[in-house]
């Protein structure tokens, strides 16, 4: 049974971790979508949150679309909603925003390594999971870290505001000194300068960026996960048909192969073989 809604929303968010950003939109152009509400099964154009700066998830290549898994996972929602590409508008979220822009309607899903679970699913609904990630940590090449057990209060961490790692770096290892930015890159650029010891997300996140031309050989993921991170499609609490409609279209995706072919084509092109994953449940729309 989960509590829903209530008094979450922007000041729970706030509570975890402050930022500016992390209520309300970003840019100043207003709360709306443009679209007249009703739920995405009534609707001839789609916001979609994805992310800009993960590469092999959610890339921004300076194309017309964004690079990666999740826009694919994104690709196969729309078309399974018939909505055309050219109708779609791909919105950068980042860790903080996701919850407040479903909420005001600046976007109407979000695509973004976005972990599922109680305290977000009070005030959004999710469908999926169409992939479980694992926490884990990045280091410099030679960084005596082997394993989050290693880190101390003379290690600097690197996370982001309004993130499931985050807070776990604060809850389960409150010693160890945490660096917040609003995106992964950031921190990453932190880690090549030396300024910080590890970064820490997902794993599948922290391998795009070891994989990275410019970073060739100076980083390894530790390979230790140390949480389990579902992946969902995060919609408004109020479309629940939506929501469920998404789930039908991540379980045909999954029968009929299109989601191997959106991993093979991304996360997979290196030959990692396609995560087996069960049909959504449906548990987490209602
Ligand atoms: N999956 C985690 C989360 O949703 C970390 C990745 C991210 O920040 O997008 O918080």
């Amino acid at each position: 049974m989960r509590v829903r809604k209530a008094l979450m929303g922007c000041a729970s968010i706030a509570l975890a971790v402050t930022t500016l950003t992390a209520c309300g939109g970003d840019d100043g152009d207003g709360s709306s979508n443009g679209n007249e509400g009703g739920g995405i099964l009534n609707q001839e154009r789609i916001t979609i949150g994805v992310r800009f700066d993960q590469p092999g998830l959610g890339l921004d290549t300076g194309g017309d679309a964004p690079e990666g898994f999740d826009i694919e996972i994104a690709r196969i929602i729309i078309e399974g909603l018939g909505i055309p590409e050219e109708n779609v508008t791909w919105r950068e979220t980042v860790s903080a925003n996701r919850e407040p822009f479903l909420q005001n309607g600046t976007v109407d899903i979000v695509v973004a390594t976005y972990t599922i679970n109680e305290e977000r699913a009070s005030v959004i609904d999710f469908a999926g999971p169409y992939y479980v990630a694992g926490q884990d940590l990045l280091v410099p090449v030679d960084s005596d870290i082997q394993g989050p057990d290693d880190l101390t209060s003379e290690h600097i961490v690197c996370s982001v505001n309004g993130s499931t790692p985050a807070e776990r770096i604060q809850t389960d290892y409150p010693d160890v000194q945490l660096q917040l930015f609003d995106t992964y890159s950031q921190c990453v650029e932190q880690l090549a300068a030396g300024a910080v010891h590890a970064v820490t997300t997902d794993d599948i996140i922290l391998a795009g960026y070891a994989s990275q031309e410019q970073y060739a050989g100076q980083f390894r993921v530790v390979g230790q996960p140390f949480s389990e991170e579902p992946y969902g499609i995060g919609i408004a609490e109020e479309d629940t048909e939506g929501c469920r409609r998404i789930n039908e279209i991540l379980a045909e995706a999954i029968e009929s192969g299109a989601y191997e072919e959106a991993w093979n084509a991304t996360l997979g092109a290196s030959g990692t073989p396609a995560p087996s994953i069960e049909p959504p449940d449906g548990s987490w729309c209602d």
